[in-house]
């Protein structure tokens, strides 16, 4: 069966920076299509859980503590791709608007709580090789492109 990527905390892991999950029921409607590799880039990259929250800054991700975490980051997202890559991976389910799996809103970097235009670290990264990133938010858009496919 065709692999696909998924945010590990939107199936009940326990890797979100404050040490909880963030179950999505929605994400299982995927299962008749696809087997998951879960990922968190945040911990794959060498971040402990839990661990102070962060935000993407101009080019670099900064956490509350005013700790340069752009290395684990980098690091994470590099691990995403390389699974990506070795699994012939076409689609990813990350979780919105994080740091490292957002899509198209992230917060702004003020710890403010304020939303801006942008992605995820590993969200851009697999952007660029060509693999489709949704949202938890848009898991129907995936199974509507995947059954018209299937047509
Ligand atoms: S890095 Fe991604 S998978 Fe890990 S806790 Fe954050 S949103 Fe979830």
């Amino acid at each position: 069966m065709e692999k696909i990527l998924i945010s590990a905390c939107l199936v009940g892991i326990n890797c979100r920076y404050d040490g909880k999950s963030k179950v999505n029921n929605d994400v299982e409607a995927l299962r008749k299509y696809f087997d998951f590799i879960l990922i968190c880039p945040e911990v794959d990259g060498g971040l402990p859980t839990p661990r102070a929250p962060s935000e993407r800054k101009g080019t670099k991700v900064i956490n509350s503590l005013k700790e340069d975490n752009t290395l684990f980051f980098s690091k994470g997202a590099r691990r995403a791709l390389q699974l990506a890559q070795d699994n012939n991976i076409r689609f990813a389910i990350l979780k919105s608007k994080s740091p490292s799996c957002g899509s198209k809103l992230i917060y702004d970097g003020t710890f403010s709580r304020t939303l801006v235009s942008g992605n995820g670290v590993t969200t851009d990264l697999l952007l660029a090789h060509g693999i489709e990133v949704f949202s938890e938010d848009q898991i129907e858009d995936l199974l509507c492109k995947i059954q018209l496919s299937e047509k």
